[in-house]
């Protein structure tokens, strides 16, 4: 068990009304903090009031982007207890994503706990509204003072809470996604299965182009032939085509995303057929103006199960489904939100409560 010392705020804020929380921008009382040196390992485990960090100018992480991050969030459910969903996939992801940018990994358990104790001590700013979470945000960067590239031998593991909105407040909407042509997000042998900072400043030319044009996200392609599908802005993506879903393999540039595998176990155990395989741009479009195309959504954590309603390829698009929300999509949304809020029995093990003691 890590040791973890707790300071309380004297100054505790309060948790906004739910339509004023958005996503991301209101923080929590306290956060986690751990350090890491060569010499001590991880050390001085803490629970203290949020706040700005204070960091040399020099910071390995400033330069060099040698940082990785997790997304998942806390529920509250109708009982007013709280709970975490497949919390420990996130921690094996990130020491995965730590150990492809040269970052020491934390522990497993020390992860988990630091996490767990630290939505305990911010349980009240779990918020109860509909669609409402408290989104939990672990961070791992490299804080060596030095501008000279020899490794990383000093890091700070972080954890910081944001309570957030609901994604669908005004209802769930198809989005707009447009192919990138132009810029990559990753290539295999790179980092795109990690969750790492650089991956997602590296998208922000692509997703201003997007926007510009009046799209929601951009659909990725592979870094090497681009000729494959990928992911959607920061979410996997799925197509029901003739019956079967198909989604891209993970080939090493796509994130191996825990909502992207809990729909494919869930699909499974419904008797769906599901393709894990590379699906090319053209094999898409084809099936688009065929009419096999049956739905098409995203996946991740944020907003569960994003459908879209269509797709634009070299300046021609696509409309998928009409325009609406597929049956397959609104399954696992509904399926899904019910295992996170705890409205359904779990029968596959995946959510996991925080005590409050
Ligand atoms: C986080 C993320 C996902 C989704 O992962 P989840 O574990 O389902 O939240 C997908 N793609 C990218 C690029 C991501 O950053």
């Amino acid at each position: 068990m890590l040791q973890i010392s707790v300071t309380k705020t004297t100054h505790p804020g309060s948790l906004p009304p739910a339509d004023k929380l958005g996503f991301g921008s209101v923080f929590s009382d306290h956060m986690f903090l751990m350090d890491y040196s060569d010499a001590k390992g991880w050390h001085d485990a803490r629970i203290v009031p949020f706040g700005p960090l204070s960091l040399s100018p020099a910071a390995n992480v400033f330069h060099y982007a040698a940082e990785v991050f997790e997304g998942l969030k806390a529920y509250r459910c109708a009982d007013g207890s709280v709970q975490l969903f497949r919390p420990r996939e996130n921690m094996k992801r990130l020491n995965a994503s730590a150990q492809r940018m040269g970052l020491p990994s934390v522990p497993e358990e020390d992860a988990l706990q630091a996490v767990m104790t630290v939505v305990d001590v911010d349980r009240n700013w779990v918020p109860a509204a509909p669609g409402t979470s408290l989104y939990v945000r672990p961070f791992l960067f490299a804080t060596d003072p030095t501008l000279s590239l020899h490794g990383v031998h000093e890091a700070v593991f972080a954890v910081i809470l944001s309570p957030s909105g609901s994604y669908y407040a005004h209802g769930m909407n198809p989005v707009r996604i447009m192919l990138e042509t132009d810029d990559v997000r990753a290539v295999r042998g790179g980092t795109g299965y990690t969750k790492c900072g650089g991956n997602y400043a590296a998208s922000n030319r692509a997703d201003a182009h997007a926007a510009a044009k009046g799209f929601d996200q951009v659909l990725w392609l592979d870094g090497v032939e681009r000729k494959y599908i990928e992911e959607v802005g920061a979410m996997n993506v799925m197509f029901k085509i003739n019956g079967t879903v198909v989604t891209p393999a993970l080939t090493g540039s796509i994130l191996p995303g825990i909502t992207r595998r809990s729909c494919i176990e869930m699909l499974r155990a419904w008797g769906v057929p599901v393709e894990e395989r590379l699906l090319s741009a053209e094999e898409l479009i084809q099936a688009a103006r065929s009419g096999a195309l049956e739905e098409a959504f995203g996946t991740g954590t944020a907003a569960v199960i994003s459908p879209i309603g269509e797709l634009s390829f070299k300046g021609q698009s696509y409309t998928v489904n009409d325009r609406a929300i597929g049956p397959t999509a609104q399954k696992l949304y509904d399926e899904l939100t019910g295992l996170q809020w705890g409205r359904r029995p779990d029968p596959f093990g995946w959510v996991c409560k925080v005590d409050g003691n």
